[in-house]
């Protein structure tokens, strides 16, 4: 399993994520198999330095946009500014099993995951490939 990004966008995700102290979020748009455009988002969580949670009138203003023909939402991008990149405890929390993409940035390292089905316990992320060029 394998989704394409071009250079440009990865890169371009992680400087939004190297200028700030806070997490950054935003939409990923585009096929199921290519990452083709970003939508980033303000963070409106009440601990942005720890946690993200997506402006509302993004998720509207994109869902609006792919009803009329405009690309489709396959998932979301966040950075972990002093962690990992990959889930942490908090997002397997927060996430649901809807097969949507999840990119994670920390510094120069981003990893990729689709989320579900659901285990007994909790959501399962697997790890896709991420192929940018
Ligand atoms: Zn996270």
């Amino acid at each position: 399993m394998r989704v394409e990004i071009s250079r440009t966008l990865l890169e371009q995700i992680v400087a939004l994520a190297a200028a700030d102290a806070n997490e950054v979020c935003g939409l990923l748009l585009g096929t199921s198999d290519r990452i083709e455009a970003i939508m980033p988002a303000a963070n409106i969580a009440t601990d942005p330095a720890r946690h993200f949670e997506l402006d509302p009138a993004i998720l509207i203003a994109a869902h609006r946009a792919a009803r009329t023909g405009g690309p489709a939402i396959i998932g979301h991008y966040h950075s972990h500014p002093s962690g990992v990149a990959a889930p942490s405890i908090t997002d397997a929390a927060c996430a649901t099993s809807d097969g949507s993409l999840w990119l994670i940035v920390a510094g120069h390292d981003a990893t990729l995951w689709r989320t579900g089905p659901d285990t007994a316990v909790n959501v399962h992320f697997t790890k896709i490939h991420l192929d940018s060029r």
